[in-house]
């Protein structure tokens, strides 16, 4: 750590639990950040009463002021709005034909998300065949073939002059006939939501075994997104969100009034005008992005990596006691479970992450019958466990019922485990400076 986080997490003290006016007033910013990202007005307020509720009563955490503490629920409270049923865009088995539908207003960037996604199942070792049915832009289907010939994608189209719903038709079958697995129907847009082009979908809908529609939404929409997600949803139903030109500038608010609103997942981000620029959908990205609050989002995390240095550097001091005991090993093996696994408190000191590759990772039950175990030994044993003969170990064994192998076992680790603190550079030979450099 730096000296200058040092000198913030200095003097680490809990600040009790969030007051109601910690968190009006460190919402009031989050509020105004979300309505600059776009957000939704009414998304705005329901997540804002949300985070309220959870937010209130909460104890703070080391080294966070209340307010970022507040911002540090509005973060999570946020991706797991966007992230916790994270789906992805799924095929039918590839011997049979999955379709896939475009819909979304004029250039939300439908006819080049359709190619960008069948060049992402091409690259899967799909066969997919693109189907012009914009019938409205004749441009649209030169863009589209263009596009299809760029990245060596058959691109179905029978002119202007036919119904979509009969092209549609015809590209199932055209599909079937030569081998294609999948089928990505480009629609017309309007400018504004409008019934005949919401009609035109419907149909296409009723006469095509379409297996996903996706919604495709320019993240500039701002405001507006929710009324144009909340419409196609309504008239054809959708089965996610594609946003579009997130490459821009815009904070991206769309994503999170969409799906707070439809609860549609976020499946593709387009990243930019080239074929290539789509990519999965991150909701942490997203959140911290539509807060706009980089720099205190970041600091948190490594508030919350200090959280994990005050039990590190306690572990060490443990480690460091030359008469290392099988209590202080429960406890070390209950505070590496609590920290995530040895390898990564280890990963925090440069040069040592690989070494632990194999450490020990306790889970709840196994860290249970440790305890057992232990709890089985007297209090001589477990502070000097070189005692433990054979007849201890059945004794012990029997106490906490298990097999003795598993007591021999425990003590094999327990002695690993010793041995590995010997083997830690620099760790063991005192000084000022211990493993965790601090
Ligand atoms: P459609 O009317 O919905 O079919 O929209 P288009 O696919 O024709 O796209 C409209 C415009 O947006 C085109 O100029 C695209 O190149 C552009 N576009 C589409 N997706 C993206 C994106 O992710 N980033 C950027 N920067 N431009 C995009
Ligand atoms: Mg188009």
């Amino acid at each position: 750590l730096s000296d200058k986080l040092q000198n913030i997490f200095k003097n680490l003290k809990s600040k009790g639990r969030l007051t109601e006016t910690d968190v009006k007033n460190a919402l009031k910013e989050v509020k105004m950040a979300l309505l600059e990202a776009d957000v939704n007005f009414k998304v705005v307020k329901n997540f804002v009463n949300t985070v309220t509720e959870r937010a209130v009563g909460t104890d703070v955490l080391n080294s966070l002021t209340p307010g970022q503490m507040v911002i540090k629920i509005v973060n999570e409270e946020m991706v797991s709005l966007m992230g916790s049923e994270k789906e992805e865009l799924k095929l039918r088995p590839s011997n049979e034909l999955t379709i896939i539908m475009m819909a979304g207003l004029q250039g939300a960037g439908k006819t080049t998300t359709a190619a960008k996604l069948a060049g992402k199942f091409a690259a899967k070792g799909r066969k997919p065949l693109l189907a012009a049915c914009d019938v409205y832009r004749p441009a649209a289907i030169e863009q589209l073939k263009v596009n299809g010939e760029k990245l060596g994608i058959p691109v179905f189209s029978m002119g202007s002059s036919q119904k979509p719903v009969d092209i549609a038709k015809a590209a199932v079958e055209h599909a079937k006939k030569n081998g294609n697995n999948v089928l990505i129907i480009d629609t017309a847009g309007r400018l504004h939501i409008d019934e005949s082009m919401m009609e035109e979908l419907v149909e296409v809908k009723k006469n095509v075994d379409v297996y996903k529609t996706v919604l495709v939404v320019d993240a500039m929409t701002g405001q507006d997104a929710v009324n144009v997600a909340t419409t196609f949803d309504e008239r054809i139903g959708i089965d996610g969100v594609i946003l579009t030109k997130l490459d821009g500038d815009t904070r991206g608010g769309a994503a999170l009034s969409i799906r707070a609103v439809t609860s549609k997942p976020i499946l593709f981000g387009g990243m930019g005008e080239k074929l290539s620029d789509l990519e999965e959908f991150y909701p942490d990205r997203m959140a911290s992005r539509i807060l706009g609050m980089g720099d205190i989002l970041s600091l948190i995390e490594k508030a919350e990596a200090s959280v994990d240095m005050d039990q590190a550097k306690d572990l060490e001091k443990r480690f460091k006691k030359a008469d290392f005991g099988f209590d202080d090993y429960l406890v070390y093996m209950q505070q590496i479970k609590n920290m995530g696994g040895l390898a990564d408190i280890m990963s925090m000191i440069p040069g040592m992450g690989s070494k632990m590759k194999d450490a020990p990772m306790p889970d709840e039950k196994s860290l249970g019958r440790i305890e057992g175990i232990i709890y089985s030994m007297t209090l001589e044993e477990r502070a000097n466990p070189n005692i433990i003969n054979p007849s201890r170990k059945i004794r012990i064994a029997k106490g906490a019922g298990v097999d003795i192998s598993e007591v021999n076992r425990l003590i094999k680790q327990f002695e690993q485990a010793r041995k590995l603190m010997k083997q830690m550079p620099g760790m063991m030979k005192g000084g000022k400076k211990g493993m965790f450099g601090m």
